[in-house]
């Protein structure tokens, strides 16, 4: 059977062209020059992370954040677990943290969960987590982990 279309590469970019050109019923051929999962592609390796991070950069968030729902839809599918959300930390300084601040401003505006504590002298964020309340207190939304 002949092949509509020929994807070069098995790397992350290349598997899922040729995973969306399939689910669209088109018949793709998925090429590389070495074994399916080999060492020497940059997409294999025990962790890759997704950062939904990125200040004012809305694009990027949303990317991510597609992308993230793509993973979850591909473990979905195929019953295997593979993708860990284990949310990210994000330390900054009061006055040095325009990227932080323009981050939760583009999170509120795309309805990214995330938590924001703001630490005053001799406490820590995790101590409020643990049970310690310290003068920790907690602002934004905590629905979940971004
Ligand atoms: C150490 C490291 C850590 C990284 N960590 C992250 C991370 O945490 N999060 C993140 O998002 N990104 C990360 N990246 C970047 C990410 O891994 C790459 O951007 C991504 O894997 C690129 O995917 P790709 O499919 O374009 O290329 P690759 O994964 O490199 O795949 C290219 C494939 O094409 C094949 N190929 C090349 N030439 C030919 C040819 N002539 N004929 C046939 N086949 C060919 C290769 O054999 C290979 O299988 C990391 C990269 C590295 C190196």
């Amino acid at each position: 059977m002949r092949s509509e279309a020929i994807v070069v590469g098995d790397g992350i970019a290349g598997a899922m062209t040729a995973l969306a050109l399939a689910r669209r019923n088109v018949r793709t051929t998925l090429v590389d020059r070495w074994e399916p999962g080999h060492s020497r592609v940059s997409s294999t390796d025990y962790n890759r992370v997704i950062r939904s991070i990125h200040g004012r950069d809305e694009f990027y968030t949303r990317w991510a954040r597609e992308s993230r729902e793509r993973w979850l839809e591909l473990q979905a599918e195929t019953g295997q677990k593979l993708y860990y959300e284990c949310g990210a930390l994000v330390l900054a300084t009061a006055g040095h943290c325009d990227w932080e601040d323009a981050t939760a401003e583009t999170f509120q505006k795309l309805g990214v969960p995330y938590c924001r504590y703001v630490v005053t002298r001799g406490t820590s964020p995790l101590s409020s987590q643990f049970g310690d309340e310290g003068d920790t207190h907690e602002q934004g939304s905590a629905r979940d982990r971004a």
